[in-house]
């Protein structure tokens, strides 16, 4: 890991108990020293005020690490690296796309984990977490939503939600097949196993890129939505979306749904094969095995089809799935928390945009002027006042100006919110994987264990793997110093009481 060191203090922080630069750089140093960190390239101070957006060093470090030429920062604090939640937001977006691996500070112990993620938020000068209404609003907020026709929660299968109207427009690419799904299902020739092999041969996958289990093929073709109605706390709200199917053929679905009876649980059986090999390269099978009691147990071995192989011992399918839960957990965000960070997303969004747009029309404000300093320039050229050594002197430097406006502008308009979406997908697959842990169903279970991770394997009756970016920074904690941690009071809040009722096919709670 290559760390780049970057020091701030402003006028601002006279009354605070700032360290001065020289004894944040020393600091710095020293700790670097004791944790072994490798330090790279100059190291950034910045004196300048950060409330004002375009602090020249942040920029420049994001840019370093853009760049690929560090992937760790070393602050004292911080809030010496990000002031703002334009600048926290973009520090956990690079995060989040896996291009800053660590962050280190010797005043903030950093736990790489979705726990940390939020709390680093919170240092990141986001204390508004705490007010205790939130929940309230949002739920308001979602009362109101529904009321007015608009789907307040994640769009289903075949629907987008749209971020700029914040409705649920249809998603052209998917509509075509759930429709066909629909018509297909209709003929009364399959079962839901089927459709849900059927979706995986057409490529429809659910909001999170996953296959479609014939569950959540029920819950799709059993939602209301797509003929233009919402259920929502069990009561039916008319929509504003554009409805999809037809009140006949939903109809005709239903009565075959309710012919072929309840749809095949998903079994426990050989649940994780082909999830897991054997240190030895051989892949894990499964076998049943029968009690004298008459249980009934599923063990996981090696096939031992490569060789020799030292593994002797068999693993239970109960022991690897207490396994599995607990590297769930490792990436696990609360239902709670997860409403939280998104509202705040929510509202950073809207604060970011305010503050582009302010910006934007500061910036084009100073390109009118330009435009007129160029004109008064000719005039004064052409009048014969200036030289034309001195025109063109002059010229060009306002015209570097004008292209260095130009090119903020379109920065800003274009990439001022490019975090939020792969921010809040992250959180979401978080969320998802509280969810995951408090169900049962393991098909899930294996499927967001390859998504999360790479390189399984079954050594010595231990499930190991490797997390994939970034989750590996939501799961992987620093060693040694999980002591010193007091989480805030929030943490100690998690959801005492779990919501098991969810989407299927988004695995969003159908009530927040
Ligand atoms: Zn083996």
């Amino acid at each position: 890991m290559k760390y780049i060191i970057y020091a701030r203090k402003s006028t601002e922080d006279e009354n605070h108990q700032v360290l001065s630069i020289e004894s944040q750089l020393a600091e710095l140093r020293e700790f670097a020293a004791k944790e072994k960190l490798e330090i790279v390239g100059p190291t950034f101070i910045e004196t300048k005020t950060a409330k004002e957006p375009g602090r020249t060093k942040f920029a420049e470090i994001l840019k370093q690490i853009e760049q690929s030429r560090a992937d760790g920062i070393l602050s004292w604090h911080p809030d010496r690296l990000a002031r703002n939640s334009i600048d926290g937001g973009k520090i956990i977006h690079m995060v989040d796309r896996g291009l800053i691996k660590s962050l280190k500070f010797p005043t903030f112990w950093f736990e790489p984990t979705p726990q940390g993620l939020f709390m680093l938020q919170i240092a990141f000068g986001q204390s508004k977490y705490y007010v205790d209404n939130l929940r309230e609003n949002v739920m308001r907020g979602m009362r109101q939503k529904i009321r007015n026709g608009v789907w307040p929660l994640w769009a289903p299968l075949g629907y987008l939600n749209n971020p700029t109207t914040r409705g649920t427009d249809v998603n052209e690419k998917k509509m075509t097949l759930v429709k066909k799904m629909f018509k297909v299902y209709a003929t009364g020739n399959y079962t839901l196993k089927e459709m849900s092999e059927w979706s995986k041969k057409v490529g429809l996958k659910s909001n999170l890129g996953n296959n479609i289990s014939p569950g959540q093929v029920q819950t799709t073709l059993q939602n209301i939505f797509y003929i233009g109605l919402m259920k929502y706390k069990g009561e039916v709200f008319e929509g504003k979306h554009k409805p999809l199917i037809s009140k006949k053929l939903f109809d005709r679905v239903q009565e075959v749904l309710k012919e072929r009876g309840k749809p095949q649980k998903i079994k426990h059986n050989f649940a994780f094969l082909r999830l897991m090999k054997c240190p030895c390269s051989a892949a894990i099978t499964a076998e049943k095995k029968i009690k004298p009691s008459g249980r009934e147990y599923i063990y996981y071995r090696c096939t031992k089809k490569k060789g020799p192989c030292l593994e002797k011992h068999f693993l239970r399918e109960e022991a690897l799935i207490e396994q599995i839960k607990t590297h769930l957990q490792k990436v696990s965000l609360s239902s709670q928390d997860t409403e939280k960070v998104l509202a705040e997303l929510g509202k950073d969004e809207l604060k970011a945009k305010e503050q582009t747009k302010i910006i934007v029309q500061n910036l084009k404000q100073e390109l009118t002027e330009i435009e007129i300093k160029l004109e008064k320039l000719l005039d004064v050229y052409l009048a014969e006042v200036i030289s034309t050594e001195e025109y063109t002197a002059r010229k060009q430097k306002i015209l570097t100006r004008k292209l260095e406006l130009q090119e903020k502008i379109r920065d800003f308009e274009q990439k001022g919110l490019s975090w939020l979406e792969p921010a809040r997908e992250f959180v979401l697959k978080l969320n998802y994987a509280e969810k995951l842990r408090r169900s049962e169903n393991y098909q899930e279970m294996k499927t967001f264990l390859k998504n999360i991770g790479s390189n399984h394997i079954l050594q010595n009756q231990k499930l190991i793997f490797s997390f994939k970016t970034p989750f590996n920074f939501a799961a992987e904690p620093r060693s040694g110093e999980a002591e010193s941690l007091t989480y805030p009071k929030v943490w100690t809040q998690r959801d005492s009481n779990p919501r098991p009722q969810q989407c299927e096919c988004c695995a969003l709670p159908t009530e927040l």
